[in-house]
């Protein structure tokens, strides 16, 4: 009996990510990004899957431990860093990396100099992200300072991160590539700058700060698991296969009349008499709320429509395309010839948020 509802992840296709990262930037070292429980893939199961990354990034410090007591050997960043002495002591204690964004955070350093082990860190700059990390000349005070840390790794390694390389005609981002390239060309450590879309679409940074550096790293994420950064594209056009596709089945189908409004608060009215189908899935699965009437669902493999609102459990899409279909016959919500990309789409989102959505209910088959 098949689940009600479940991802089917494919393995084997984000392996073909990889390598396709490695197509992309053949002298980096990646950074496999699997924070957020592997953009919802499952954190420890992808790590598995793309055992041959040089390293992983996750945001916070309990992801990394979990890694490590996972047993994963590879190194490990904790993008967001630490925020207190205890976050630091679990660092040193799991070997993992920390992203160095504040001037409290060299502060804890300093002050915990006679602590066991050695911190490896990524020095962040702000290049115009405006989030985390230091600009200008606090950059340099700030490398300075960490020179005189005992309890830091050398070399100091340099990241910064992009804020619009999903928007190629946005010459921020070149500026944010100057400012980085400019600022760390002569500092000995390992640069890192490029995300999925900095890889793909810009690729005179893919080799980090310098072209012939090849210690540089490169940071994929969403490419990883198939999908493409850039809106109105798909992994496919880049070479990516998606990783997760999310299904369902029918669970009754009805006719309702012309005129006769359909689910919560009635947003849908039906033009013409509708044979009707509700899914077993709703937002309690992480099928997005906002997902828009007209919708494509593929029932036995058929495009249909979404009509009405999504609750938490369950869908209704118009069957007049495929009057035949009964409960039980298969359903999928993307994947499979429906891209997640053109269903975030109609969910005003970003297929990030689609697929981190997948909520704990939801059953997984791994292929
Ligand atoms: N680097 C940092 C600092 C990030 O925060 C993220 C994701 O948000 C990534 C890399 C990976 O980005 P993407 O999933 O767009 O490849």
């Amino acid at each position: 009996m098949t689940p009600a509802a479940f991802v089917r992840l494919d393995l084997e296709a984000a392996r073909h990510n990889l390598a396709q990262v490695k197509r992309y930037a053949p002298d980096n070292k990646i950074m496999a990004v699997i924070k957020a429980n592997g953009y919802g893939h499952g954190m420890t199961r992808v790590a598995t899957a793309l055992d041959l990354a040089d390293g992983f990034a996750v945001a916070r410090v309990d992801e990394g431990v979990r890694l490590r007591q996972a047993g994963f050997k590879q190194s490990i960043t904790v993008l967001q860093g630490f925020v207190c002495v205890d976050e630091l002591l679990q660092l040193l204690k799991f070997q993992l990396a920390a992203v160095i964004h504040t001037p409290q955070q060299i502060s804890i350093l300093q002050q915990q100099a006679d602590a066991e082990g050695k911190l490896a860190v990524w020095l962040k700059m702000d290049t115009g992200m405006n989030r985390l990390g230091f600009k200008g000349a606090d950059f340099n005070v700030a490398y300075q300072q960490l020179l005189g840390c005992a309890l830091v790794e050398q070399p100091i390694n340099l990241i910064t991160h992009f804020a619009n390389a999903d928007d190629l005609l946005d010459d921020k981002t070149r500026r944010q590539i100057d400012l980085f390239n400019d600022a760390v060309k002569d500092y000995p450590g390992a640069c890192s700058i490029a995300n999925s879309a900095g890889i793909i679409g810009w690729p005179n940074v893919r080799f980090g700060a310098a072209q012939h550096r090849s210690n540089d790293w490169v940071r994929p994420g969403l490419m990883l698991y198939g999908c493409s950064p850039f809106a109105g594209k798909i992994g496919a056009d880049f070479g990516l296969k998606p990783v997760m596709s999310l299904h369902s089945r029918l669970i009754a189908v009805k006719d309702v009349a012309a005129g006769e409004t359909v689910g919560y608060s009635g947003t849908w009215q039906c033009q013409t008499a509708t044979r009707l189908g509700v899914i077993s899935i709703g937002y309690g699965d992480g099928y997005h709320r906002h997902t828009k009437s007209g919708a494509p669902v593929l029932v036995n493999g058929q495009r249909v429509t979404l009509i009405g609102r999504v609750s938490m459990d369950m869908i209704t899409v118009d069957l007049n395309s495929q009057p035949g279909a009964q409960p039980g016959d298969p359903v999928t919500l993307w994947g499979d010839g429906l891209p997640v990309e053109e269903i975030a789409r109609q969910a005003d989102t970003i297929p990030y948020t689609l697929l981190c959505g997948i909520t704990q209910r939801v059953q997984v088959i791994e292929q």
